[in-house]
């Protein structure tokens, strides 16, 4: 223990924030488990943000990806096609658009979150010839300048002064009780005296990760959908974090019935944690020319060869959607019990993309404090970190989800002694 305190005292600063809540230095991990250099064993409910649906070092993809390197498969190959980039649009071709009636072209835009909400702004107003994006209240998308344009969180500007232009937001689903916000949204598109430019596209996550499990509605989705038509704007759905079987579905859209224009998607989308990011794209909006957007880093083979391992264990025989409906069915109602106990307390979120707003952000702070002490990683969001977010990853055995979810029962009982 006192090595890792002063390694932290000599290494991670102050504005560092996992590293301080999380005070351990970890050393191996496998599914939902996670261990520390003393062999402390925690549960994992944090899943790196949802990058890590199908758990640390998943022995399928891990295999392949040793087989890979072992053959001299290449490891890094700019934007050039790959064997293993190839096999990967194989299987995504084969498994995840042709069932759904997708025809999207893919875009491989970098290696994160950010990078593929800034190809896709960049393509919507190419695309359009327009300028102004609407986002919406307390979305998320990146840390970049054009994604961060478009975040609701101002925290995340970090104190910098920077111009960010170009993005109207408004508010969203279920954001003031009595306000329909995509009725509103309609008048202001067709109000003159509102100012609001036409707009390039329309994005937003169906359910907010960061701003708080905000879920919109169904209907909302179908709204906001029909409005991006009917203006001519292009529908950005951003999945990077509710995307890859976190709701329930593999898209988060798909149980709306919507067809985005633009798919964003990135963090669980290469299975193993390593860095991959794309963006689908209708088509007809398929308006870059080589090089108007490039960059070094466009298709980690690496992640190639994990991220088709992983779409071909999302769609095999027993796939994932029985267990996501099952396992999320019990973290519903688990957080519902938990939350019956300290009163006013609501249940956030979708599928496995749950969240328990406890009221206020030190609560909050507390049950994850009380939660990490007791063997359990998880995190907090929302606007005043006010919502204890479970993200467990999707194949963890119900067991250990059990087992997470009575250490998280406990911290929250602990608020009411
Ligand atoms: N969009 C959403 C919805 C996200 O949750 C995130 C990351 N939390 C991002 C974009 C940005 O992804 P990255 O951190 O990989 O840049």
């Amino acid at each position: 223990q006192a090595d890792t305190e002063t390694l932290f005292e000599r290494r991670e600063s102050e504005v560092r924030s996992y590293c301080r809540a999380f005070g351990a230095v970890f050393a191996s991990a496998r599914g939902a488990e996670i261990f520390d250099v003393d062999g402390t064993r925690r549960i994992d409910f944090l899943a790196g943000c949802a990058s890590l649906n199908y758990g640390h070092n998943d022995p399928d993809m891990k295999a392949a990806l040793i087989e890979h390197i072992a053959s001299d498969g290449i490891a890094h190959g700019l934007d050039m096609h790959t064997r293993a980039k190839g096999a990967f649009l194989d299987v995504f071709e084969q498994y995840i658009l042709g069932p759904r009636g997708l025809d999207y072209k893919v875009m491989f835009p970098g290696p994160t979150g950010a990078n593929a909400v800034e190809a896709a702004l960049k393509i919507a107003r190419k695309a359009t010839g327009r300028s102004n994006v609407i986002a919406f209240t307390n979305g998320f998308h990146g840390v970049t300048l054009g994604a961060l344009a478009a975040t609701g969180n101002g925290y995340h500007r970090g104190g910098a002064h920077i111009a960010l232009s170009g993005v109207t937001r408004l508010p969203y689903d279920d954001y003031l009780e009595g306000l329909d916000s995509a009725a509103l949204l309609e008048r202001m598109l067709e109000d003159a005296s509102s100012g609001l430019d036409a707009p390039a596209a329309i994005l937003l996550e169906t359910v907010q990760g960061e701003g708080g499990l905000n879920a919109a509605r169904p209907e909302w989705l179908r709204k906001v959908a029909e409005l991006a038509r009917n203006h001519g704007a292009l529908l950005i759905i951003d999945d990077v974090q509710a995307g890859c079987g976190r709701t329930g579905s593999f898209f988060s859209f798909e149980e709306a019935g919507i067809i985005p224009d633009m798919v964003t998607m990135a963090k669980s989308i290469s299975g193993f944690g390593l860095p991959m990011s794309l963006v689908l794209i209708n088509r007809e909006h398929d308006v870059l020319k080589p090089a108007e957007h490039n960059g070094t880093f466009r298709g980690n083979t690496h992640a190639f060869v994990t991220a088709r391992v992983a779409i071909e264990k999302f769609c095999s025989d027993n796939g994932l959607e029985t267990q996501i409906r099952k396992a999320g069915n019990i973290v519903a109602s688990r957080l519902a019990a938990s939350g019956d106990v300290i009163g006013r307390v609501r249940l956030k979120g979708r599928g496995m993309m749950r969240g328990l707003d406890v009221g206020s952000g030190a609560r909050a702070a507390r049950i994850c404090e009380t939660a990490w002490r007791n063997g359990l990683i998880i995190e907090t969001s929302g606007p005043e970190d006010e919502v204890v977010k479970v993200l467990a990853p999707l194949t963890t055995p119900i067991p250990v989800l059990e087992e997470g979810l009575a250490i998280l029962d406990a911290a929250i009982r602990a608020e009411t002694e």
